[in-house]
């Protein structure tokens, strides 16, 4: 955890409001915004606390991030420090990309090897390492193509969102795979054991079968917790005003 900084004039030249993205630089400390009155005060960076910073994403920190981003997103990203947290992000993106592999194989794996319904084959271990492989790197690829997608969008709607601080964002919001992992694992494991074979499962609606349509729509399910997480994050940040020992540009409107 690093220091806040003591003494700090705000609102400084790159000064927004929190709430409506109005410039706010020149204003008193203890004026209201223009544009839409909230207290000039509220969007000081001394309100933003949370700071994650640390060389090495220890097992305790873990777990208070995963507390953090997964309980009270909201709020934490409305206490998220507007500057760099080293490392750590991406520390965290790689350890729910990890875990979310892991719950998946380990769902669809334990299923196929213990809870068997009459016609279901056991699913051998080297597909459940492969499968546990392919969506640890497929999350982290995801998350990165997200990353690219906010910082875009950002700059199309005038937010200060640039991909650093988009980054981050993903990073954090990445424990939203770890239940989108859970309900992956259940409904790979329940198409598996109910679906497939079933005559119903190959049917076909035009050109596509019922049974790819299931998995398609399981792939889409599975990115809700991740994109609505983003999204809480993104509208958490987007005038947020850094801290005073980093740079930061208006935005192009
Ligand atoms: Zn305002």
């Amino acid at each position: 955890m690093a220091d806040q900084p003591t003494t700090f004039a705000f609102p400084n030249q790159d000064a927004l409001c929190e709430r409506c993205g109005y410039s706010i630089k020149g204003l008193a400390s203890d004026a209201a915004c223009p544009e839409c009155g909230q207290p000039v005060a509220e969007s000081s960076p001394t309100k933003r606390t949370l700071v994650l910073a640390g060389p090495w994403l220890t097992l305790k920190l873990y777990a208070r991030m995963l507390g953090l981003f997964l309980l009270r997103p909201k709020q934490s990203f409305r206490s998220l420090a507007i500057r760099s947290d080293g490392v750590i992000p991406e520390q965290f993106l790689f350890r729910n990309s990890f875990l979310a592999g892991l719950i998946i194989s380990a769902i669809v794996f334990i299923g196929s090897a213990f809870i068997i319904p009459p016609r279901f084959h056991t699913i051998p271990i080297q597909s459940a390492l492969i499968l546990f492989i392919a969506c640890s790197i497929g999350i982290s690829l995801l998350t990165y193509i997200e990353m690219l997608g906010v910082t875009a969008f950002s700059r199309r709607r005038g937010w200060r969102v640039p991909f650093p601080l988009a980054q981050r964002i993903c990073c954090l919001a990445s424990v939203g795979w770890l239940p989108g992992a859970a309900f992956v694992g259940l409904g790979i494991w329940m198409i598996q054991a109910f679906g497939v074979g079933r005559p119903w499962f190959d049917h076909l609606l035009g050109l596509v079968r019922v049974g790819w349509l299931l998995y398609a729509g399981l792939f889409v399910l599975s990115f809700l917790w991740f994109e609505t997480l983003v999204w809480i994050a993104v509208r958490q940040v987007r005038f947020a005003n850094a801290w005073p020992d980093l740079p930061q540009s208006t935005p192009k409107t």
